[in-house]
């Protein structure tokens, strides 16, 4: 498998590939040039036989040793014989040859002389080669190959001796080729080491010159999986104009571009997070399936889901909403629910509008998923069922006293009118209830002012001992009657300061008329005023009268708000007493609170900003 992966790098193969036409290349010129030379070496030395031969049979004059087989007379014979021996001198001398036999044949074909003297004892014998046959018959420039019975490779050449008229004898050769292939395969050696050679330096040379393609393109793979990985700081080293070097700048300017394209990507991703995270509405941005992909910090808040993972879950899930209700917003006309949130748990519950988007792909129209816009809407909700509760309020305290008022005069008109006694007590109950009436639109209109602004501030020299005394005074017959005792203790530091007189008379009235009418008789009420820390002063008004329940404490400055519906009208309250109270000392920058014990008494606390009158000493 490794040898496999080595066999795919581009270096390798680029070695392999030179290699290979090396080897091919010296294949080719060897494989020519070995065969071109052995052609001529064996050509050259068959020519050079053949001269050979062809010069002995001119030289040889065949007819001198003739007849040696008739019975010669004597000197004859000695000729003969001398004949013979030169022919063996010349065969053996002349044309000495080496590592060839030469003999020379008569016309039957048989040997006559030979120059090796091993061959000595088959003179006399017939030669029955085909070339010898063949020159015999005056055929020219016979040859073979023959490899001998020891293996050696011979070449053997036959030409034709004549004495002008006719052909009387041959000369045949047989020389040993060996020294020729001995040549040859010293060239072959030397070609082959060559060819190692060249091979060895090409494969060097192939390493060498394959690393300048190689290395390159490795630095690129290289800067590419740093790339994937994010990193975008490395730089592909250019080394030349060449291919590779343009595609390195190509790389480093991609490079460049790719990191210009992500780093607007996340300045868009940061943007848009951290607009998302600042908004004050919540939006949850789902997948064509409905699953969560996104959903900011102030929708999580206000679902009460805090850091739990909710990407990938259904919308409707997270909601709170059946599946198919929210199917029905994001593809239907009414695109925004009502949800209410916490409302089986402590926590107070908040109203949530939520307005259903759906996003559709640009190029196909098709939708890509929904985009969920949350508000919190609990206040306006509040605010808009306050209202409602406002005006059925008013309505209904107004309508009480009407139809009592409706209700007497219809018995007068029936005849009560005649009876003066009873005349004179229904116009009694018309009066207060018409008194009631005109002091419920005052306390609407004193309310309604303090709410628009419109109340001015007038702020004059008060002294508010004097002032709480004189309250006491108004309430000195109802304290009287019911037989309360009212204590007022005034801090020394506090004497004359600035204040809007007639709305914190306003205020105290309210209070005390409280305090007595929730008292029964023979209790108590404490006025104190006090200076605290900084330029601040804080009246207080207790009773030990009936107290108010735990249970509406909460709610008790609200207008129209009565622990006990009946008593408070029955005492001519309005419920809009501690409402006024409160928006007079906001409207000073005060604050109020009421703490009461159910049966054991009631203290309501205001504080307002402490204004010197000028030029007295606090
Ligand atoms: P009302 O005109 O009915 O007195 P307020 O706004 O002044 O209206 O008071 C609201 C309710 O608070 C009263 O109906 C009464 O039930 C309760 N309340 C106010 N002051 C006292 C108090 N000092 N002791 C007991 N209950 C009180």
């Amino acid at each position: 498998m490794k040898g496999m992966k080595l066999f795919q790098t581009i270096q390798i193969r680029l070695i392999i590939i030179y290699v290979l036409l090396i080897l091919i290349a010296m294949q080719l010129i060897g494989v020519y040039f070995v065969r071109t030379m052995e052609r001529s070496f064996i050509d050259n030395f068959s020519s050079s036989l053949q001269t050979q031969a062809g010069l002995l049979a001119e030289l040889i004059d065949m007819d001198q040793y003739t007849g040696t087989g008739e019975p010669p007379e004597g000197s004859e014979q000695d000729e003969g014989k001398k004949s013979i021996e030169s022919l063996n001198s010349i065969v053996s001398s002349l044309f000495d040859i080496s590592a060839a036999e030469i003999q020379i044949i008569d016309a039957n074909g048989i040997m006559l002389s030979t120059s090796l003297k091993s061959n000595e004892s088959n003179v006399g014998q017939k030669n029955l080669r085909s070339e010898v046959i063949s020159a015999l018959q005056g055929i020219k420039d016979n040859e073979s190959e023959l490899v001998d019975s020891t293996g050696e490779r011979k070449k053997v050449v036959a030409q034709p001796i004549s004495n002008g008229t006719k052909v009387n004898g041959a000369v045949y050769i047989e020389a040993s080729m060996e020294p020729l292939y001995k040549t040859m395969n010293g060239i072959n050696k030397i070609f082959l080491t060559g060819t190692i050679f060249a091979l060895v330096l090409t494969a060097a040379l192939g390493v060498i010159l394959s690393n300048t393609i190689t290395n390159p393109i490795k630095e690129i793979t290289r800067q590419a999986t740093a790339m994937a990985e994010g990193n975008f700081n490395q730089v592909v080293r250019v080394k030349g104009p060449d291919e590779i070097g343009q595609l390195g700048n190509a790389f480093n300017y991609m490079t460049d571009r790719l990191k210009e394209a992500l780093a607007l990507n996340e300045e868009e991703k940061e943007k848009l997070a951290s607009i998302l995270s600042n908004m004050n509405d919540g939006v949850i941005a789902t997948d064509d399936r409905g699953k969560v992909i996104v959903i900011n910090r102030r929708a999580r808040q206000m679902l009460r889901i805090g850091n739990s993972e909710v990407r990938n879950q259904e919308i409707w899930e997270v909601l709170g909403m059946p599946r198919e209700a929210v199917e029905s917003h994001v593809h239907g006309q009414q695109q925004m629910a009502l949800v209410h949130i916490g409302e089986d748990e402590e926590e107070e519950p908040v109203t949530i509008r939520i307005m259903f988007t759906p996003i559709y792909r640009r190029d196909k129209g098709t939708a890509v998923g929904t985009i969920a816009v949350l508000q919190d809407v609990t206040e306006q909700e509040k605010l808009e069922q306050a209202r409602r509760e406002f005006v059925a309020n008013v309505s209904h305290e107004l309508r009480t006293p009407l139809t009592t008022i409706r209700s007497y005069l219809e018995a007068l008109d029936d005849g009560a009118v005649g009876d003066p006694v009873l005349a004179h007590r229904f116009i009694g109950v018309t009066r207060n209830e018409t008194e009631r009436m005109i002091r419920l639109v005052n306390d609407l209109l004193h309310l309604s002012r303090l709410d628009s602004r419109k109340a001015q501030m007038a702020k004059v020299r008060t002294h508010v001992p004097d002032m709480l005394e004189e309250v006491a005074d108004r309430f000195s017959f109802q304290l009287q009657q019911k037989q309360i005792r009212i204590t007022i203790d005034v801090d020394r530091e506090i004497g004359e300061v600035k204040l809007d007189r007639d709305q914190i008379d306003q205020v105290l009235d309210n209070l005390v008329s409280n305090a007595i009418k929730y008292t029964p008789e023979g209790g108590s009420i404490q006025i104190y005023s006090k200076k605290l820390d900084g330029d601040w002063m804080e009246f207080r008004v207790q009773d030990n009268g009936i107290g108010i329940p735990k249970k509406d404490l909460a709610r008790i400055f609200d207008r129209f708000y009565r622990v006990d519906k009946a008593r408070s009208r029955s005492m001519g309250g309005t419920g809009l007493g501690l409402s006024i109270a409160r928006e007079i000392v906001k409207a000073h920058g005060g604050t109020i609170t009421l703490d009461s014990e159910f049966n054991r008494g009631t203290q309501v606390v205001f504080t307002l900003p402490l204004l010197k009158w000028e030029g007295e000493a606090v």
